[in-house]
């Protein structure tokens, strides 16, 4: 048996992964990466096959990996995490520079970053897993790091649909749903709304300032056009919580 709630209690950062060929700038977020030797210095990622930077970096045979700080505007995540580099350009909104090897290397909310030369891949099914050998590494600030719990529990969100940790929504969802079924739900108007696709919870008590929504406002008096910060989905696509 397998108790999929058991994997959240695995330990992780959060990283911007993002590379460069012919032009063609990509990068997604992932909690997949960590350091494999010392010396010399190898760290390994995971990419979702499906991933557009996948095909890149196996392309380029290059990668770089920001470390996200803990404070942040979690529309990076959401640009990074939940958008496809093949229709969106991810770096238009978020402060970058091109590293000594050549590709992007994200700054914006980040405390460090390294580039790697891939050394070897191994295909894993649904995720290539990218072993490199770090060339470049700078420390950017001091801040903490983002854990991946902090980003669950504070941002309330869940994983991005290609991460290895990804769990199928509608059944954290349910989760949920029974934790609270015992609790006075009387007043509707409070109740939360998840977006189903990234996670994004909706809490009326807080409204959304992003989008000029003030605190008070309930879900079901959101203007019809309202679409998640995160992942730009529509109303239908939220279920209360
Ligand atoms: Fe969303």
């Amino acid at each position: 048996m397998i108790d999929f709630s058991s994997f959240h209690k695995l330990s992780y950062g959060l990283y911007l992964i993002c590379s460069e060929f012919e032009g063609n700038k990509s990068g997604y977020a992932g909690n997949t990466g960590f350091q494999v030797t010392a010396s010399p210095s190898v760290i390994a990622v995971s990419c979702n096959k499906d991933n557009y930077t996948c095909e890149t970096i196996q392309k380029s045979k290059k990668f770089s990996l920001s470390v996200l700080q803990k404070e942040l505007d979690v529309a990076i995540v959401g640009d990074f995490g939940f958008k496809s580099s093949a229709d969106f350009d991810k770096f238009e909104k978020h402060e970058y520079k091109i590293g000594e090897l050549g590709i992007p290397v994200v700054t914006d909310s980040c405390i460090a970053a390294l580039e790697c030369e891939v050394i070897n891949e191994v295909d894993c099914g649904s995720h290539i897993l990218f072993i490199g050998e770090v060339k470049v590494a700078e420390k950017l600030n001091d801040n903490p790091p983002l854990t991946y719990d902090y980003y669950h529990q504070h941002y309330k969100m869940l994983a991005p649909k290609n991460a290895p940790t990804y769990i199928d929504p509608e059944k954290l969802i349910e989760e949920t749903a029974d934790e609270k079924k015992s609790e006075d739900s009387a007043n509707k108007e409070a109740a939360e709304h998840v977006c189903i696709i990234c996670g994004y919870t909706y809490d009326p008590a807080i409204g959304e300032p992003s989008m000029g929504i003030p605190p008070g406002t309930p879900f079901e008096d959101l203007p019809e056009e309202f679409i998640c910060p995160i992942c730009s989905a529509g109303k239908d696509y939220f279920k209360e919580v």
